[in-house]
């Protein structure tokens, strides 16, 4: 009975549990996520053929997504193997003032239907769609990972926190859920109680962009030692970057060796 709870998803009182999971990536059939198309696993392969286009060209240090290069397919083993030694791409504004973040990965556009699951997510608890966020960005995590090599991995992922208001209003903070739901063929090791926030600050989406990283200043804290460490930062959205880049700036004050961050959409 235990396998079968574990395999089919019943929960212990016999009903079905989690009806996504229970779908799952093992290829029972159920609906997909997206479009409501019976199909294998959680979403089906029109919708991640539509939905997720993994060759999208993006800036190294902030995820925005910049015109491909014409001249050649960046997808090929010969240009996966070409750009692992040379400059990684990064959009004029990085170039002009470097953001505090060795590397981003962001693993899609914060567009339609992106958007309204993550808003879904995070205000109405629709954590259904967390296994395809952690497929999502563990799939451009692995994309980095070929096209990089060289990068080194972190050795401590921190998800992005919620004031202790804001994770009373809401139940759960979204990005350390995505990060718990990101593959466990590596081996990340997560902490959700070295960074913390220490001030209370209004939502940003509510603030126009150049008031963001203000609105964010001294509002984190690093409670447990990074000093020497390599640090990935774990979110949900990317707008502005002012959030990720007053987290990294506080590690790097605390004496984090270099900072990344995992995003799972980025504006454009
Ligand atoms: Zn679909
Ligand atoms: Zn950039």
């Amino acid at each position: 009975m235990r396998n079968l709870v574990r395999r089919w998803g019943l929960s212990s009182h016999g009903s079905v549990g989690n009806w996504w999971e229970w779908a799952g990536p093992a290829g029972w059939p159920g609906q997909c996520l997206l479009c409501r198309q019976w199909c294998r696993g959680r979403w089906c392969a029109a919708c991640r053929e539509r939905f997720a286009a993994a060759d999208v060209w993006r800036c190294a240090t902030c995820g925005l997504a910049l015109p491909v290069p014409t001249h050649a397919d960046p997808n090929t083993p010969l240009e996966r193997k070409r750009n692992a030694t040379t400059a990684r791409p990064r959009c004029g504004k990085c170039l002009v003032h470097a953001p505090p973040l060795a590397h981003c990965v962001a693993a899609l556009d914060y567009a339609f239907p992106w958007d309204h699951w993550l808003q879904a997510l995070k205000f109405h608890a629709r954590l259904e769609v967390l296994p395809l966020l952690g497929e999502l960005l563990g799939g451009a995590l692995a994309r980095a990972h070929l096209q990089w090599p060289q990068l080194p991995p972190p050795d401590l992922v921190l998800p992005i926190p919620l004031s202790t208001e804001r994770l009373r209003e809401r139940g759960f903070n979204q990005s350390l859920e995505i990060a718990r739901h990101l593959p466990t063929q590596r081996q990340y090791r997560l902490c959700a109680h070295t960074l913390v926030r220490v001030r209370h600050t209004g939502r940003q989406s509510d603030l126009p962009l150049v008031d963001r990283r203000g609105n964010l200043r001294a509002a984190f804290g690093v409670v447990r030692p990074v000093q020497g460490l390599r640090v990935a930062l774990v979110d949900d959205v990317m707008t502005s970057g002012a959030t990720l880049f007053e987290a990294a700036a506080t590690l790097h004050e605390a004496g984090a060796l270099a900072v990344q961050a995992w995003v799972v959409a980025r504006t454009p």
